[in-house]
């Protein structure tokens, strides 16, 4: 099926922005040298850190896990080549606050000795729980930077069924050409991971998204299926315009489905994964190697040989750059990400990291300073241009206020930050910053309730624990009082049922003796002798006369 049998539809708002991927889209991948040190950021994905399982000084091998997931949306890190754990401690991490979070940083020996293959098996004979379990294993996450554990994706629960996979090779974002080189150059193998996923989630149909500026990778994507048995999958070229590439546009685009505000793909029966996070599903199944390594773009005025390098994960961004035959004098900004999504970088000494898929080194022209915003003037271009049919002045205004509620009734969290109302807002006003700020607030006080009712509930099961003691107290009280009552109260008499109760106990402890087995292993003959003679006294009619072995005290 091509083009010509298949209705588009069109998303509200979007842009059409200068494209300045030529800078780097002619350039084939490079594998960069294998860098001296690598520094592993602990979280690399959406959800909770994964938990170290080196210590320093420790060897490793190249794709051997040195940190487990921790809780359900985690995934492992492993080693990105063969050396030494040198260190876990804090280092700087790609965040636009400039964090520092815990990292294992390993010297690599320059062997890139590889650890046993744990992942690799044929994957359409897999079950799809164990094809999924072996996904979470290598660690793989979207690389189209979100950094969302991709095993989770292929699990829509047992209410939903998926019938459409989608490849989005839309990479609508200005500079990046990561996945545009990875579709030219690794078609057969997209291809490959596209048969996976659509194994692992029933799908009866897969198409592959391209963005009609990228006519080159859509012909190496078709070439490939030709080469192949798979009728169900196809090449699509969609329209470019950004943000095609967002989830929940692509889906409009190429189904004419709405996401439900707040909803997943999957409630429209869809499932979106990146062309790169395919690749690395192949890879990891067919090939055994876990999520290691990237392509990423390196490109911008600022740098000397803009193009697209295979790089480690935990190569220090300082590495890529040198690689790329550093900055030139025009180099003003260093961005990850692109100008519309990306966040500004304080320094190149931070590690690439598995959602890494850019590095823009723009010049003043590229990327001039902010301006000093002005206030809103209600002009409502925002409004015009919101792919995700929000009013972005009016969350503006909310999030100025502090109004979190408003904010999540406005429908916050559907905003994808795309910036396209940033973009054209004559009042250059830092909209995505606000959003960005109230989504943290947010999460934040979300968080600190979270915390306050687990302590709730802890102090509502100790008072809970604390009146029922009380209760067993009085019980315990009320028993033997009871048992104390006078013989007009119970009618008995209170000497009598003392002595009837110890006569009770000795009883009890004399049958206790008599069916409790004897350890007689560590006894001499003699002792032994005795007591199979008290034995059989005890269990004679007539009480035996002591005899002089078994008279106590006597030492003959
Ligand atoms: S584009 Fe800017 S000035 Fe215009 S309504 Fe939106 S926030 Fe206000
Ligand atoms: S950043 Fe959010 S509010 Fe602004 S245009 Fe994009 S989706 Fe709409």
């Amino acid at each position: 099926m091509n083009n010509t049998t298949r209705h588009l539809h069109r998303f509200h708002g979007g842009l059409h922005l200068p494209a300045h991927k030529d800078l780097s889209s002619d350039s084939a991948v490079v594998s960069m040298p294998l860098p001296k040190r690598l520094v592993l950021p602990l979280s690399q994905h959406i959800g909770e850190p994964a938990e170290a399982l080196v210590k320093p000084g420790e060897r490793v091998l190249k794709g051997q896990m040195i940190a487990q997931a921790r809780g359900y949306v985690s995934v492992p890190i492993h080693a990105s080549s063969s050396g030494t754990v040198v260190e876990i401690a804090e280092h700087a991490v790609p965040h636009p606050s400039g964090l520092r979070a815990p990292c294992v940083i390993i010297e690599t020996d320059g062997r890139d000795e590889a650890a046993p293959d744990t992942l690799s098996g044929d994957p359409l004979q897999l079950d799809p729980n164990e094809l999924r379990n072996r996904v979470r294993n290598a660690g793989i996450v979207g690389l189209g930077g979100a950094g969302f554990p991709s095993f989770i994706k292929l699990n829509p629960g047992p209410n939903r069924t998926i019938h459409t996979l989608l490849i989005n090779g839309a990479e609508c974002e200005p500079y990046i050409t990561c996945d545009d080189r990875l579709m030219r150059e690794h078609a057969a193998d997209i291809v490959s991971g596209a048969k996976i996923l659509q194994h692992a989630l029933h799908a009866t149909e897969c198409i592959i998204a391209v963005e009609d500026n990228k006519p080159e990778a859509a012909a190496a994507l078709r070439a490939a299926l030709a080469a192949t048995a798979a009728e169900t999958i196809e090449v699509v070229l969609i329209p470019t315009r950004y943000p095609t590439g967002g989830e929940k546009q692509l889906i409009k685009v190429i189904t004419g489905r709405e996401v439900p505000s707040q909803g997943l793909p999957a409630d429209v029966g869809v499932v979106c994964h990146n062309p790169g996070t395919a690749v690395a599903i192949y890879r990891a199944l067919l090939h055994g190697e876990p999520l290691i390594s990237r392509i990423v773009t390196v490109t911008g005025a600022g740098i000397s040989r803009p193009g697209n390098y295979a790089v480690r994960i935990g190569t220090l961004m300082a590495d890529i750059i040198a690689a790329a035959g550093g900055y030139t004098s025009a180099a003003h900004r260093l961005l990850m990400g692109g100008p519309m999504m990306g966040f500004a970088l304080g320094s190149d000494a931070i590690p690439i990291v598995k959602t890494t898929n850019c590095l823009l080194v723009a010049s003043r022209d590229e990327l001039p300073l902010p301006q000093t915003p002005a206030p809103c003037i209600r002009c409502g271009a925002c409004v015009d241009a919101c792919p995700a049919d929000l009013l972005p002045q009016q969350l503006y205004w909310y999030a100025h206020a502090r109004d979190f509620d408003k904010l999540q009734d406005h429908s916050l969290f559907d905003c994808i930050e795309c910036g396209c109302c940033a973009h054209v807002c004559p009042s250059h006003l830092p909209l995505v910053q606000y959003y960005r700020f109230a989504k943290t607030e947010i999460w934040n006080q979300e968080r600190e309730r979270e915390k306050a009712d687990v302590a709730r509930q802890r102090h509502e099961f100790r008072l809970f624990r604390m009146e029922r003691e009380k209760d067993e107290r009085a019980a315990r009280l009320k028993q033997k009082q009871k048992a104390l009552q006078t013989p007009a109260e119970t009618g008995a008499d209170p000497k009598k049922a003392a002595i009837q109760a110890a006569l009770d106990r000795v009883k009890a402890k004399k049958s206790t003796a008599d069916i409790a087995p004897k350890n007689t292993d560590n006894l001499s003959a003699e002792q032994q002798r005795a007591i199979v003679d008290a034995d059989a006294r005890r269990h004679s009619a007539k009480p035996a006369a002591p005899t002089a072995e078994t008279t106590v005290g006597d030492d003959s």
